[in-house]
């Protein structure tokens, strides 16, 4: 049995005794169940994405993405909350110095790192950006405020973006330990209740340039890596709410009639079985591809940003699917789909709208497309004399 398979199976174990039996409980107090954390950070889950050579597991985006799908399943605050802190990870594997790496993937294997990018003034869009950073004597004076992070106040370790220049961005590592640094809001959300949401207040906090991720105006690059990062992550928490719903939905429609009908027996039952099945495939394939093309050196922006805008759409529709397949019993804040919901809504928003990524996945589709006056510029005689005939005739 390989070690991938050991860890796997252990995670299994995880959900099936610590995670899934809390769902309710963990939605209702809005907290994970005292020891979870500390049995995640015994299995070795936050290092999992932490390099071998600072004391990590350095496994596949795939078995990541496995991960987080298996803990998704029982729970998607868990899956969410691990989710946050790989893509953390990964931003501090590629862009870190070795200092910063030495120093902070020493707590990412005990405590949960975070990325931070959004402000009060606006998420979709930098420019609204107030956060800036100020060099001075060599070193990097940072003031703002960061809101609505993933495991924000749980984090112990933050990647802001803020402004080192009129339209310029930088990435710099901020912890709690630091002067300066303060937890502020947490957000009162409607989903994903299990981990907190909240914002990180930055009040003349001095870093070194080892604490600067990648180089000064990299900071939007490194935001849409983090973005792709989650984003397939993401696919994987879908995918395990809507595994979830399908088996909700299977077990209610096997037992529960009308009349002397089986729900499963009805046409529209089956339709609704038929679609959230489908849903969670499809979503779970495209994030898969994403994982796969990441492992394999390929691009995978387009495929992550597909996982996350098709997955958080499929994911609201299967769940509320369920819930009708209940009815009013699924309508019950006492039963599961409710707050699946409630839960997958979150990600039609978090790390880029819906909206946003529909412009991402067609700027990706249309890049090699040239523009029209590059075609005409491209094009050669013969091909526009064939071409113009047509249209005079048309
Ligand atoms: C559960 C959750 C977790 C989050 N975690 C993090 C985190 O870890 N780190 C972090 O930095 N942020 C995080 N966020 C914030 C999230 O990334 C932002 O909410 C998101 O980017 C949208 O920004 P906004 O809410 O400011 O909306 P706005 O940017 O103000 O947009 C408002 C609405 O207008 C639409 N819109 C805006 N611009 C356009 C446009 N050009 N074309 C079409 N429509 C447009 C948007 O789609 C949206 O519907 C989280 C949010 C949630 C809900």
């Amino acid at each position: 049995m390989t070690n991938e398979t050991k860890l796997l199976q252990a995670v299994q174990q995880l959900a099936d005794k610590d995670v899934a039996p809390f769902d309710l409980q963990i939605d209702r107090q809005a907290k994970l169940p005292n020891g979870l954390f500390q049995k995640i950070v015994d299995l070795g889950l936050l290092r999992a994405k932490i390099p071998k050579e600072y004391g990590g597991l350095d496994v596949s985006a795939q078995t990541a993405g496995k991960i987080v799908n298996i803990l998704a399943k029982a729970n998607a605050s868990v899956g969410v909350m691990l989710e946050g802190h790989y893509k953390s990870c990964d931003q501090l594997a590629k862009y870190g110095t070795d200092a910063a790496k030495k120093r902070y993937f020493a707590w990412g294997a005990q405590a949960i790192l975070g990325f931070s990018n959004t402000e009060p003034e606006g998420g979709s869009d930098p420019s609204k950006h107030q956060s800036y950073a100020v060099e001075k004597d060599g070193r990097w004076i940072i003031n703002g405020d960061k809101v609505m992070i993933t495991n924000g106040t749980l984090a112990q370790v933050y990647s802001v973006n803020v402004k080192t220049g009129p339209d310029e961005y930088s990435v710099f590592i901020v912890d709690k330990g630091m002067p300066g640094f303060s937890f502020g809001y947490v957000e009162k959300f409607i989903g994903l209740r299990g981990i907190p949401c909240g914002e990180v207040v930055m009040n003349q906090i001095e870093v070194g340039p080892e604490n600067m991720l990648g180089k000064r105006g990299q900071g939007l690059e490194i935001a849409n890596n983090a973005h792709d990062d989650a984003r397939y992550l993401m696919g994987a928490v879908l995918t395990g709410i809507q595994e979830r719903a399908l088996d909700i939905a299977k077990n209610y429609a096997a037992k529960r009639k009308s009349g002397n009908t089986l729900l499963k027996d009805m046409q529209v039952t089956q339709y609704k079985i038929s679609k959230i099945a489908t849903n969670k495939e499809l979503t779970r394939l495209v994030y898969e591809e994403a994982a796969r093309r990441k492992d394999a050196g390929l691009p995978y922006m387009e495929q992550s940003a597909m996982a996350k805008c098709f997955g958080s759409q499929a994911a609201v529709e299967s769940c509320d699917l369920t819930l009708h397949i209940m009815g009013d019993y699924g309508y019950s804040a006492e039963f599961s789909p409710e707050h699946l919901v409630r839960d997958a809504r979150a990600m039609e928003i978090a790390e880029g709208t819906i909206e946003k990524m529909y412009t991402e996945i067609s700027n990706a589709e249309m890049a090699d497309v040239p523009s029209q006056e590059v075609a005409r510029k491209q094009a050669d005689l013969t091909d526009l004399d064939q071409i113009l005939p047509l249209l005079e005739a048309a």
